[in-house]
């Protein structure tokens, strides 16, 4: 699969037995349909996440194809705290991708556990650093 912001192969990354796919280049990330849900573990909070994302149609961010269907994504605003998290999903549903930084963000965002695995593993990847 070839990253949608640069063009180049990703690579396939394991995280608690969920396969992500990244871009060494620039970091982002593309999950498959569902694969968020799996990695936040949290049924309810998934939900919640998930039910929180609204269409932002005057975006000015770049549109960026899908890496599976090769279609125009949607921006995508994730909940309804500031700065706004955009992030581009699949207008079929093949998946979401992930600019660098972002999927740590949402993870911040839905409030998780703070002992959650993920976000310790994401925190790890990027050695995110709080400003
Ligand atoms: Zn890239
Ligand atoms: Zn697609």
């Amino acid at each position: 699969m070839d990253c949608p912001v640069c063009k180049n192969a990703m690579i396939t990354l394991e995280l608690e037995d969920v396969e992500i796919d990244y871009c060494t280049d620039c970091g982002g990330i593309w999950l498959d349909a569902g694969e968020l849900e799996l990695l936040l573990g949290e049924a309810e909070k998934a939900k919640q996440l998930l039910s929180s994302f609204t269409i932002d149609s005057q975006s000015t961010e770049e549109i960026r194809k899908c890496p599976i269907c090769d279609k125009k994504m949607q921006k995508v605003i994730v909940g309804f705290s500031k700065p706004t998290l955009l992030i581009d999903k699949c207008r079929r549903g093949d998946g979401l991708w992930f600019d660098k930084g972002e999927l740590h963000d949402i993870f911040d965002r839905a409030k998780l556990d703070k002992d959650n695995k993920i976000q310790k593993l994401l925190t790890n990847m990027f050695e995110h650093k709080e400003t």
